[in-house]
């Protein structure tokens, strides 16, 4: 029988000054499908002077993409929110095969990417600043909004299309120019929306995309024509390049890991509960930021929760994200089901009971898979170190608390603050909770409280470094620098005329 030779691997190139390129030097990373193991591409691991290239074309870009009326600067941007929709199912299974979520979680994640694009369409509103007349007589004051120049954005690998665009189309509307340094382990589905935005007809160098990983990172946050850095990832890399940006004077904003509670008290509708935190808790395989991973049951409600969360995690079907029906797909890489059985075995040997274990699952045709099934802990001991460490797979811990004051108890001691939810059907406790409850994202009988694109995706403690998140508003904040003028024009000048 004639052997037929394996198709080459598809090499990911960057995008830098409107040409497709191959970084001039460095090694090459190979991406692989995270439910069967298959190698997808190579993807570089580009070397500072790539980067370099790119600010270089980014700031040669900048003064005319600056001059452009705000008005001009968004066209593209109804352009590509057209080829988004066109082209959402080819980017969802793009998204579902290098990432592993499933195609109805990878079509969500490009809704939302989308939200972004048409928020941003409202920059000519947005970016209004405001004025005075008569601040003394005859003097006016007024104070404008001017883009800061090159910026750049570093993102992780659970949202390869949503996250980048939490800080694309903010930028380059205020007229900033942008370099995206996304996920190298995710670098499929964001090289497809390049081309989307040069078939979009952004003007060259407006935006550039440098593949890579530490050495990339590095020379942006060194490069003194970066003005400012957008960062999504782990807390300890978000706290580095926090620093390392503010120690060469750019503005940054650092969104990092997180430990999410939900409190369910007694009176929640226990059945819509369940349904809610199973998705938030092993949706996307525990990979969101904003996933439930700590349930504090509050009174009666313990026993209740914890049975019907125990039979709604084992009854999810989990599998290749891409075939019909499959609730849960494989977690990133075989380090990461290494990592998350690791602190299975550590929530165990803490105290912890495994209600429903998924170590060892076995899922027909994912023999190649980084296939993990849902894992159920009860009663890891609060001071133990798992109980404050991010897990990022899908594992529920349960606790309990007698009461609402001790349930909050649980939330105030941990260092992270990126969301809680509760659950009740109380509106007293409600306000309760939104008013105390330490963390940026709240959900009230919500399960990921995500917020829309015209409101800030927030976090707190070591959930976020910096003042002005992404997303709506705070995206101009950030990507604009304020300047007031101060004008007198002398009375006498204007009878001339
Ligand atoms: P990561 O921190 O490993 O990587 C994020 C980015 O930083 C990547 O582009 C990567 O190339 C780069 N990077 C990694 N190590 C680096 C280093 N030592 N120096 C410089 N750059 C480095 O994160 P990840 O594993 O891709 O993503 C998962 C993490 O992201 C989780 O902790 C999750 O909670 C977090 N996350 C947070 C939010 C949020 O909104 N707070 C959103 C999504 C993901």
């Amino acid at each position: 029988m004639a052997t037929v030779a394996a198709p080459p691997i598809a090499k990911i190139r960057n995008y830098i000054d409107g040409q497709w390129q191959n970084p001039p030097a460095g090694e090459w990373l190979e991406v692989t499908n995270p439910a069967t193991g298959e190698a997808l591409a190579r993807v570089p691991l580009s070397p500072a002077s790539a980067v370099d290239q790119a600010v270089e074309a980014a700031a040669a870009a900048y003064p005319a993409w600056r001059r452009t009326p705000p008005e001009n600067r968004i066209q593209p941007l109804f352009k590509l929110k057209e080829l988004l929709e066109k082209n959402l199912h080819e980017l969802a299974a793009m998204v579902t095969k290098e990432n592993g979520k499933t195609l109805v979680e990878a079509e969500g994640e490009l809704r939302r990417t989308i939200e972004n694009v048409e928020v941003a369409c409202g920059i000519p509103m947005m970016m209004q600043g405001y004025n005075l007349e008569d601040v003394a007589s005859g003097i006016d004051e007024m104070m404008i909004r001017q883009p800061l120049g090159v910026v750049a954005a570093i993102t992780p690998f659970n949202f390869p299309a949503m996250v980048p665009f939490w800080f694309l189309p903010y930028a380059i509307a205020c007229g900033n120019t942008f370099i995206l340094k996304p996920s190298e382990r995710v670098p499929l589905a964001v090289a497809r929306i390049f081309e989307l935005l040069e078939e979009a007809r952004v003007p060259r160098g407006v935006v550039n995309l440098v593949h890579g990983s530490k050495a990339a990172v590095d020379a942006l946050l060194d490069h003194p024509k970066v003005r400012a850095i957008s960062f999504v990832g782990s807390t300890p890399v978000a706290r580095y390049v926090y620093a390392r940006a503010g120690a060469s004077g750019k503005r940054a904003q650092c969104q990092g890991g997180a430990k999410n509670h939900v409190i369910v008290l007694p009176d929640a509708d226990m059945k819509m509960a369940t349904q809610i935190i199973t998705d938030s808790a092993f949706g996307c395989a525990g990979q969101r930021c904003l996933a439930v991973s700590v349930a504090v049951t509050v009174g009666d409600a313990q026993k209740t929760f914890a049975d019907s969360i125990c039979e709604a995690a084992s009854a999810l079907r989990v599998g290749n994200g891409l075939e019909k029906g499959i609730q849960m797909g494989p977690v990133i890489s075989p380090e990461s089901k290494k990592r998350v059985q690791s602190m299975i075995d550590q929530g165990h040997g803490e105290g912890a009971k495994v209600l429903v274990d998924g170590r060892g699952a076995k899922i027909e045709g994912g023999e190649r898979g980084n296939f993990l099934t849902p894992t159920i802990l009860d009663d890891l001991p609060p001071e133990s170190r798992l109980a404050d460490t991010e897990i990022f797979g899908p594992v529920l811990t349960l606790i309990h608390a007698p009461d609402l004051d001790r349930a909050l108890a649980f939330l105030l001691r941990s260092s992270y603050g990126n969301q809680a939810s509760l659950f009740t059907s109380s509106g007293a406790a409600a306000r309760r909770f939104r008013y105390e409850a330490p963390a940026g994202n709240i959900g009230i009988n919500i399960g990921v409280a995500a917020p829309m694109a015209y409101f800030p995706f927030s976090g707190w403690k070591d959930s976020f470094f910096g003042v002005e998140h992404g997303q709506g508003r705070d995206a101009v904040e950030f990507y604009t620098e304020k300047k007031v003028v101060i004008e007198r024009w002398a009375a006498e000048h204007s009878r001339k005329f």
